[in-house]
């Protein structure tokens, strides 16, 4: 039902007055008068009292007048509050106001202003704005993509005015310099003042050559932050030119690129240096070496070159663990930079290999005191986790340009002398010389003639009968290995057994022997010869790398030898250094029978604690105290002593390397059991030994 006071549309215009009237109707906005409802004193609905023809066109509603709005658009009420509200207020309160609102009923954006022409009546007048509000919502929002995608790249913004000099910032730019948009202003100065002084004036120059050459800008600089923290910044611009060439303006972007700087350099680093002792690596020693070498022939100076290797390293890296191995060459290396020069370096070659090259030498007395103060240094034990590590180091030194003309060359003799300082002990340092370099060089020939020894059959056994002293009966023989070399002649033992350990062929060869002993032993109780004992000497390799145990069963099953008649020599470092190997290997032997003697005994380590763990049955008495018992009391001692604990240990006695009847009466005054050396006999192939024992039997019937 139509409200009393409807009016048409014509006689509300009348009512606006004549002129104003035909104003209205020819406006390009759009008007509405309308008289606004109450209910209970709220705004709740409005009747268009008169549309001008703009109204229809802008909005599409028509046949509105005379009609309440609720009406015209069906729950504009609930989805519009904001129209009501504002209206209302006008129309009650006759203040008039302008302003911009989405009008969801519609889909439009309006601008409205509104006017109170008398008590609870109002005029709106409108465009309709949605073009714009949409172009200005996607301003907004390509500003907020561009200053998130600012934000997240580190990035900041700019545009410069090239004739009037006006520098326009990005709140992000300002950010990236370390300076509050608000209370500073963008210009040259400002940007200079945050310039790294060093790298300014480079950085100016770009842009010079920038707008000089048109060419685009590239600048990298570093900038000083307000806290004193430095960025690297890349900037980038575009610029554009008036016809005569003249830059117009110059837009671009700055990047914080100090992550990626940083990580260039971490990269850059680990690219040279050792990652765990931080020391530069073997790339820069060889670069370093290089230069050294150059420098040193202008000053008519050496360069020495030490190659350090530590001493038994790899104990304490399997026994503590790899962190503590770590720890302790972080300590190594440490205490090596602490006793150098500034000029000198050091690396690490990898594993506990270290490498120091030491420059401006003009006398080698410079380095034998620099190689003793690092002997000593590393010789002073590590706190390390609560364990005191004892740790020495092997040193071989060449001389630049003495020993080697080039790098290669010199680090391989370096290397050369280190193994011959490890050969003779370890903890201590050794100058390279041409002998070693010969000794290198046979080693290097044997390793390869090694091979092809085993499978052409040239290696033969020696045997050397042990003899009981009380009954003066041979017991048994000691199978001592030779080489048969077609090229060479017979080779002892001492010229080739090192070199098949350090190149594992000692594993087949040992087999061999193995194999080889129990055979002759099982022919000679074949041939009507009293029982024997045969001893064969073992290699920790051969624990170490070999299946020993497997090889040893074999050796006897393929052969027939009763295990009782074979004995199995072994060090005394073996059995401390390799006891995790050894002791399972040992206690299964000696469960079928086999019996052990200790080689050697009483050159090795002092400490004796192995001979409670090992079963173990003989300790064969090493002959560098044999031979000089008679001449030198100490030794003489050292024999007794060993005797004596040995017979307090249950334990059987033989002394090696006899060579005079004195030393036999001196033996078996102070009961030794049993007795081996030239004396007697020399080490004798098979069928001499068996000749040799025919003869014994006949001499003592
Ligand atoms: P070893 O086991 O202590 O052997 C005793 C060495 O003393 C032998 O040297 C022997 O010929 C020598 N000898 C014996 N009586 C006398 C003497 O009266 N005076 C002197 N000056 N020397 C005497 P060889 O045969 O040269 O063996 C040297 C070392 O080589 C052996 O010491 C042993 O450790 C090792 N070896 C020998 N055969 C083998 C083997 O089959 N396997 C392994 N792994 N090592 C072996
Ligand atoms: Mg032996
Ligand atoms: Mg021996």
């Amino acid at each position: 039902m139509p409200p009393k006071d409807s009016v048409n549309s014509t006689s509300a215009v009348a009512r606006l007055s004549g002129e104003a009237g035909t104003i209205v109707e020819h406006m390009l906005n759009g008007m509405a008068y309308c008289k606004m409802l109450f209910e209970d004193g709220q705004p709740c609905d409005f009747i268009c009292l008169y549309t001008n023809p703009a109204f229809e066109s802008l909005t599409g509603l028509s046949g509105v007048v005379g009609r309440r709005i609720t009406d015209v658009i069906p729950g504009v009420r609930e989805s519009d509050p904001l129209l009501f509200d504002i209206f209302g207020r006008v129309a009650q309160g006759g203040k008039a106001e302008k302003f911009e609102t989405w009008v969801g009923a519609l889909g439009m954006w309006f601008s409205i202003t509104v006017y109170r022409p008398k008590p609870e009546h109002f005029v709106a007048m409108f465009d309709v704005i949605t073009e714009r509000k949409q172009a200005e919502q996607d301003l907004l929002r390509a500003n907020e993509r561009l200053s998130l995608a600012q934000r997240t790249a580190g990035a900041g913004v700019w545009d410069w005015d090239v004739p009037s000099g006006t520098l326009v910032w990005s709140d992000e730019l300002f950010q990236l310099f370390g300076l509050d948009p608000a209370a500073t202003a963008a210009t040259f100065d400002t940007w200079r003042s945050v310039v790294h002084p060093d790298d300014l004036q480079r950085a100016e120059e770009a842009i010079y050559t920038t707008l000089r050459d048109h060419v685009p800008l590239f600048n990298e600089y570093r900038i000083v932050l307000p806290t004193g923290a430095v960025r690297w910044i890349d900037a980038f611009g575009d610029t554009t030119y008036d016809a005569d060439g003249n830059a117009q303006r110059m837009t671009g972007i700055c990047i914080d690129t100090t992550a990626r700087k940083l990580a260039e350099a971490q990269i850059e680093f680990l690219a040279h240096h050792d990652h765990l002792t931080r020391l530069p690596n073997r790339f820069v020693a060889t670069e370093r070496l290089k230069m050294a070498m150059a420098y040193a022939d202008r000053a008519n100076e050496n360069v020495a070159l030490l190659f350090l290797d530590l001493d038994k390293f790899k104990a304490i890296n399997d026994s503590l663990g790899h962190n503590m191995g770590d720890l302790l060459l972080v300590e190594v290396a440490r205490r090596l930079q602490a006793c150098l020069r500034e000029t000198d370096t050091v690396s690490r070659q990898g594993g506990d290999e270290f490498l120091i090259i030491l420059t401006h030498i003009q006398d080698l007395d410079a380095v034998t005191g620099s190689a003793a103060k690092i002997v000593a240094a590393l010789a002073a034990p590590c706190e390390i986790e609560g364990h005191s590590l004892l740790v020495t180091t092997s040193v071989g030194i060449a001389i630049y340009p003495n020993d080697a003309k080039d790098t290669d060359t010199l680090m391989q003799r370096a290397d050369t002398a280190m193994y011959h300082a490890k050969g003779t002990g370890g903890n201590d340092f050794t100058f390279f010389s041409e002998q070693m370099n010969a000794a290198v060089a046979l080693s290097h020939a044997i390793r390869i003639e090694l091979r092809q020894a085993l499978a052409g059959g040239e290696f033969v056994l020696h045997y050397q009968p042990q003899i009981d002293l009380a009954s003066g009966r041979v017991t048994g023989v000691e199978a001592l290995l030779r080489w048969n070399s077609p090229k060479r002649g017979l080779v002892l033992p001492e010229a080739f057994v090192s070199v098949a350990e350090d190149c594992g062929l000692i594993v087949p060869i040992g087999e061999w022997v193995l194999q080889e002993a129990c055979r002759q032993a099982v022919r000679w109780q074949q041939a009507g010869l009293p029982e024997l004992t045969v001893a064969v000497n073992l290699s920790a390799m051969q624990f170490r790398r070999g299946n020993l145990q497997q090889s040893v069963v074999q050796a006897l099953s393929d052969s027939g030898l009763a295990p009782a008649r074979l004995e199995l020599e072994l060090t005394e470092s073996l059995l401390i250094v390799e006891a995790e190997y050894a002791l399972e290997t040992v206690l299964n032997l000696r469960s079928l029978g086999i019996r052990f003697a200790i080689d050697d005994f009483g050159t090795g380590y002092s400490s004796l604690a192995y001979l409670k763990r090992f079963p173990i049955d003989k300790l064969k008495i090493a002959q560098t105290f044999v031979q000089d018992m008679n001449t030198n009391p100490e030794d003489a001692a050292i024999v007794h002593a060993i005797i004596q604990m040995a017979r307090a240990l249950n334990l059987r006695t033989i002394a090696e390397g006899i060579e005079t009847q004195d030393t036999v009466e001196h033996l078996r005054l102070h009961h030794c059991d049993e007795v081996q050396g030239n004396y007697f006999s020399r080490p004798l192939l098979a069928e001499e030994f068996q000749q040799y024992m025919l003869a014994a039997t006949r001499a003592s019937p």
